[in-house]
């Protein structure tokens, strides 16, 4: 792996947490990101058209929350089969006219055996059949106590359809994470994770990526995976023009050779010769390991 020297406290500065929403499929993880997603970004933009890059970022009461809009903890668990562990707060998502679910259980132990910490977010109650009770009644028998029975697990009841309490989900989710006390050193080479990265016929690989620490620039040699590239366009959710990404951002970059796994993490190098090598020596370690394993 690469050396990446450890930052100094005083170089830290606060950073924007890392959202993952996880359920059971049809619970409504798709409808809360679309939501929020409507709701909060195109406030104050010229048509609020926006992009899918993998994860968004939303401006709550002046503060700044990205959520990953992958819907689905497939993403989550093939990130984390990678080592990759990108989430700071888990939003674990109920339908109330259903039960705690074995999806549902499969997230809330990927969050705990992450150590992200959990807020459950009881959907549907706009449906007849909704019973929220029921489901926080399921929860405490997983050892799950919701806050307002004398447990320490936030929970808040929604309708993701109809945008209800979404803003009190959000204030909560705010609250576990401020504290964690969420820091980045934005004066460094940009380090992150791929999301995910397509070759589209126009432009190329396009590689949706998260910026964890530093900030990414345009020019900036990176290396992802086993794949390498100079920085030449970025772009936002919103499909604006990037010059320069901090910490806890998502992004799309063009520039890189190739398409690295989602997972993957990246590194801007000073040196586009080291990095090449480093690549190189990558790809040749992956073909003996897929002859080996007989996977790729
Ligand atoms: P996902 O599979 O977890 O991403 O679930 P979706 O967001 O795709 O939702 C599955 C279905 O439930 C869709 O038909 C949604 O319209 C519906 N749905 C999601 N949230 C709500 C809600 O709050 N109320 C109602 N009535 N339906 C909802």
């Amino acid at each position: 792996s690469i050396p990446v020297a450890e930052d100094k406290p005083e170089d830290l500065e606060d950073r924007p947490p890392i959202i993952t929403v996880m359920g059971h499929v049809d619970h409504g993880k798709t409808s809360l990101l679309d939501y929020i997603r409507k709701a909060k970004i195109a406030d104050g933009e010229a048509g609020g058209i926006t992009q899918h890059i993998g994860a968004y970022s939303v401006d709550v009461d002046g503060k700044r929350l990205t959520f990953l809009d992958t819907p689905g903890h497939e993403a989550f668990t093939a990130m984390r089969a990678r080592g990759a562990q990108v989430t700071d707060v888990a939003i674990i998502i109920v339908a109330a006219d259903d039960d705690v679910m074995p999806q549902t259980k499969e997230a809330i132990s990927h969050a705990q055996a992450a150590g992200v910490p959990m807020v459950f977010a009881i959907n549907k109650i706009d449906k007849p059949g909704a019973n929220p009770d029921k489901i926080k009644e399921q929860l405490s028998t997983m050892n799950l106590l919701v806050e307002e029975w004398g447990g320490k697990y936030q929970a808040q009841e929604i309708s993701a359809k109809h945008g209800k309490n979404i803003d009190e989900l959000l204030e909560k989710v705010m609250l576990e994470a401020d504290l964690l006390e969420l820091k980045a050193n934005p004066n460094k080479n940009a380090i992150g994770t791929v999301l995910e990265s397509s070759l589209d016929k126009g432009k190329g690989y396009v590689t949706n990526m998260l910026v964890e620490g530093g900030t990414l620039k345009v020019g900036d040699i990176i290396l992802a995976g086993k794949h390498t590239g100079r920085v030449r366009a970025m772009l936002n959710e919103k499909g604006r023009n990037m010059k320069a990404v901090p910490p806890s951002s998502p992004v799309s970059i063009i520039g890189i050779n190739g398409a690295p796994s989602a997972g993957d993490k990246f590194y801007v190098m000073d040196d586009e010769r080291e990095a090449r090598n480093i690549a190189t020596r990558r790809e040749q370690l992956y073909r003996e390991q897929g002859l080996r394993t007989q996977k790729h």
